[in-house]
């Protein structure tokens, strides 16, 4: 097995733009790919006042706040004290198909109130298009501008490196990336027809690959199969600088309300124990999206509410990129599992549901 080591890596598209820090492990034996662009990227140190830990299975940097979150009780002041709120959707805007109590009220609150609102997912298997359908089913008036699913950060990372328009891109995932590659201009192949395709194993059975593939991406994929993760393999580990890269790696996700799935983590974690390598992730925790946002409606992240139901995915992405966090219990992370010990996460503040933002207000007049 190489050996590795473990870095954060941020790459800066000028001097002055918000740094983006990916966290990513390098082979060390392995030459860094030729078209990651090598003079965007350096190494960077952490925050101050704020501790870090490295998560072995994930192997990525947490920043974590020491002081134990806060009920909120004023929303007014956390209102006026941002300008740009960011949400998560599942958990907070909906639950499955249902849209959560109260949201489009606080919605048009926030917006009366000058706020931008930008809705964050991890969630691949949709492109912005088709999210922006889902917003509108549900009743809520969300541009696709809004929108930024893990589905388009891989599409646009690919862009922020230059990404060769002559290599291919294997895709691991469904409809949503092959969508956002195509959009981008890349040439993909795989996705969901390679769901169908089955390999028969015979004396000396061969898998050919394209050696033009210069990518992988891997999201959560319902129609994961050997096939796909053979292909894939089969790129990264024998196409000179194929990227690794993955949409997230959450563990769990929720296909029905009956109960927890598994998530996009573990069609990655398939192709990094066979490849041995460790993907660089677009959504979050990692920063790319957080700093893609703040570069492209020119924000500070110190302006930014970080709004999510998950303390390991929501609440780290929040505090990586240094905004404000306020974690709802309308989802998956209940108070019990925030107060617990063995819980090192701890947001800003918390609150029942974002309709709170509207009580609370009222209650502080
Ligand atoms: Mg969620």
């Amino acid at each position: 097995m190489l050996s590795r080591t473990a870095v954060s890596i941020s790459a800066v598209s000028s001097p002055t733009s918000p740094s983006r820090i990916l966290s990513q492990s390098i082979p060390n034996s392995t030459a860094f790919p030729r078209f990651l662009g090598l003079k965007k990227l350096l190494i960077t140190s952490t925050k101050c006042n704020t501790k870090k830990f490295r998560s072995s299975s994930r192997m990525e940097s947490f920043t974590v706040r020491a002081s134990a979150a806060q009920p909120l009780k004023n929303a007014d002041e956390l209102i006026d004290s941002v300008e740009t709120f960011i949400f998560d959707c599942d958990g907070v805007i909906w639950k499955g198909d249902k849209l959560i109590d109260g949201v489009p009220q606080t919605l048009d609150m926030l917006r009366s109130r000058g706020k931008r609102l930008v809705f964050v997912t991890n969630n691949s298997t949709k492109s912005r298009k088709q999210y922006g359908k889902k917003f509108e089913t549900l009743g809520l008036d969300v541009s696709e501008e809004e929108i930024f699913a893990s589905s388009f950060a891989a599409a646009a990372y690919l862009t922020s490196i230059d990404f060769p328009k002559d290599k291919k891109i294997y895709v691991i995932g469904e409809d949503g990336i092959l969508k956002e590659l195509e959009l981008a201009g890349y040439q993909y192949l795989g996705g969901p027809t390679d769901g169908e395709k089955k390999i028969e194993l015979k004396p000396g059975f061969l898998m050919e690959h394209d050696k033009d593939v210069g990518a992988v991406v891997v999201g959560f994929d319902r129609y994961f199969n050997y096939y796909k993760v053979q292909y894939g393999t089969l790129c990264i580990r024998e196409n000179p600088g194929c990227l690794f890269i993955a949409t997230n790696r959450d563990a769990v996700t929720h296909l029905t309300d009956a109960q927890e799935w598994a998530g996009g983590g573990s069609m990655v974690g398939a192709i990094a124990g066979s490849t041995q390598r460790e993907p660089l992730v677009v959504g979050k925790p990692s920063t790319f999206m957080m700093d893609y946002l703040a570069n492209k409606f020119g924000i500070l992240k110190s302006q930014i509410c970080m709004v999510g139901d998950r303390l390991d995915t929501d609440i780290v992405f929040g505090q990586n990129g240094g905004c404000k966090t306020l974690l709802v219990l309308s989802g998956v992370t209940s108070l019990s599992t925030l107060q617990s010990p063995n819980n090192t996460i701890q947001p800003d503040f918390y609150t029942n549901k974002i309709s709170d933002f509207l009580t609370l207000k009222a209650a502080t007049v």
